[in-house]
């Protein structure tokens, strides 16, 4: 089975889909994590990110890998490489390359195709597994994703200054919203769970209720 969790930047999507996978034993897939392998392999190659065709040739030859809670790139781990500031600017210009997204798209359902996956990002539930048989779309207010960040870089021991984190997730918004391709778009027969005034623990239960019920309904 697969259970897809989409929505905005800093929703908590990966931390909720990690606890919701563990919880039923399936495994986890962040495709938010292969834009920013794509992204990072680029930089790496001094490849200008606006370049389309250059870096849709990048995302063709690099072999990208999930091993624990590892994330590989042609073999060499580049877990918290991927998660730079420099990384997550530039990440949105490469989700917009229609060549990268078609490849990333063909990557993850091979993936899912292994067995049962939680499958995280913001097309999952429209266009990579429309027929999932459980679709949760997890948001939260602007505000409240952008405090949840900066807690996050404080715990990380980043420094992290509350109006530069809200203005570059509202651009990442915008980009989102906006895209030709895969853009974030609740699925019509997706369950919405805004998360503000919901503990984890709350946001994980509801999520695994849905999931249950539409198990013992297939
Ligand atoms: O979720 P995360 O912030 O790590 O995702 C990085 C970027 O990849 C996002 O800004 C988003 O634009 C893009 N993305 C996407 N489609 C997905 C997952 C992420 O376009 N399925």
């Amino acid at each position: 089975m697969i259970i897809t969790i989409d929505g905005p930047a800093g929703a908590g999507k990966s931390t909720v889909a990690k606890l919701v996978a563990k919880r039923l034993s399936y495994r986890f897939l962040d495709t938010g994590a292969m834009y920013r392998a794509v992204t990072w392999a680029a930089m790496q190659q001094g490849i200008d990110v606006t370049d389309h065709e250059a870096v849709s040739n990048v995302a063709a030859k690099i072999e990208i890998a999930f091993e624990d809670e590892k994330v590989l790139v042609d073999g060499a781990d580049v877990t918290s490489d991927i998660r730079t500031s420099d990384v997550t600017v530039n990440v949105s210009e490469i989700a917009d390359n229609a060549g990268v997204r078609e490849q990333m798209v063909m990557l993850q359902r091979e993936i899912a195709a292994e067995g049962d996956f939680v499958c995280e990002g913001r097309d999952q539930g429209t266009i990579v597994f429309p027929n999932a048989e459980c679709k949760i779309y997890l948001t939260a207010s602007a505000k409240q994703r952008a405090r949840r960040r900066c807690e996050q870089m404080g715990s990380d021991g980043c420094e992290a200054d509350f109006d530069t984190i809200l203005k570059q997730q509202q651009d990442r918004d915008q980009r989102d919203l906006d895209r030709p391709v895969g853009r974030l778009l609740m699925a019509r027969d997706a369950r919405e769970i805004i998360s503000d005034k919901k503990t984890l623990d709350e946001v994980v239960e509801e999520i695994i209720e849905v999931a249950l019920s539409r198990i013992a309904a297939s």
